[in-house]
């Protein structure tokens, strides 16, 4: 069984190596690049809620029921995955202001299987395989960096989504360039501060199952960024010349 998992898991991370590509060339075709040729839409607000309930639900729902005992530890990281999509799926998509927008019913099905594939995988990991993290396993230098990670990215993504959820006043639907934070560096904070978070959190466990959410995670952000940043330039004259798309000073 243990083989087999595994098995899925390196193949999982192999899908989203090749897919990285494909991403940079399509932009998924949501926010700023929605395609109407990509099928039926479905009310933004909706979509979202829709899609990102798997992630909140599978992995914690998982472990709870999985029946093995599990530590302390355990039950901080589920802890920190709930903080996480707690606000994704219950607090962001009412932030947004994006009154009448549409989304692909297509990117919500596709969403839906990737956020249920990375619970399960993950759900798996911690109900079954990780379950019994010795609690002197947060003193080891794993942990500790990885919390750190984990704890800037999250505080960055919060603080550059909530600049950008505020550039629009109720009933507007455009764009503005965004300033402050991280923004002075990069074009997507947000995306960046999620990619450290994830990638913070893989290094706490300390475990590839994890680890093929973070690089998910990238293969995801880093070709939205790099699109949201082509456009910002050709978009606005005035863009800031020294911004980055995605790392700061590097991408
Ligand atoms: P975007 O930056 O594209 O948009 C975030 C919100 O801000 C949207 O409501 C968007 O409106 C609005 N917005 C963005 N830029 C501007 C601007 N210049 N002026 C006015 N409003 C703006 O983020 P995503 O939609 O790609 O992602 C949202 C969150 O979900 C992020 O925190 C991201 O990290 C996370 N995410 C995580 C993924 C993962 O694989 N783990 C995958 C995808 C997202 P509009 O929709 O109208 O463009």
């Amino acid at each position: 069984m243990g083989i087999d998992f595994n098995t899925v898991v390196y193949a999982w991370i192999g899908l989203a190596v090749v897919l990285f590509p494909v991403q940079v060339f399509i932009p998924a075709p949501y926010g700023r690049h929605i395609k109407k040729s990509w099928g039926p839409l479905l009310d933004n607000r909706l979509g979202w809620i829709i899609m990102e309930m798997p992630a909140l639900l599978c992995c914690p729902l998982f472990v709870l029921l999985s029946g093995t005992e599990k530590s302390v530890v355990v039950w901080f990281f589920i802890a920190l995955w709930v903080i996480h999509y707690t606000n994704r799926v219950l607090i962001f998509p009412f932030r947004m202001r994006t009154p009448g927008k549409k989304i692909p019913f297509s990117i919500v099905l596709s969403a839906i299987f990737f956020n249920v594939v990375n619970g399960l995988i993950c759900g798996y990991y911690f109900g079954y395989i990780g379950n019994a993290y010795p609690v002197e396993w947060i003193y080891s230098l794993p942990f500790i960096t990885g919390l750190l990670a984990w704890t800037v990215g999250f505080a960055i993504n919060m603080q550059s989504d909530h600049i950008l959820l505020r550039l629009r006043k109720p009933g507007e639907t455009g764009y503005r360039i965004p300033y402050g934070g991280l923004f002075g560096k990069v074009s997507c904070p947000n995306h960046f501060g999620e990619i450290v978070e994830w990638f913070g959190f893989a290094m706490m466990t300390w475990a590839i199952p994890p680890l093929s959410f973070a690089v998910w995670t990238t293969a995801n952000l880093v070709p939205r960024a790099l699109s949201h940043h082509r456009w910002y330039r050709e978009k606005f004259r005035d863009y800031p010349q020294n911004r980055k798309a995605v790392i700061p000073y590097i991408l």
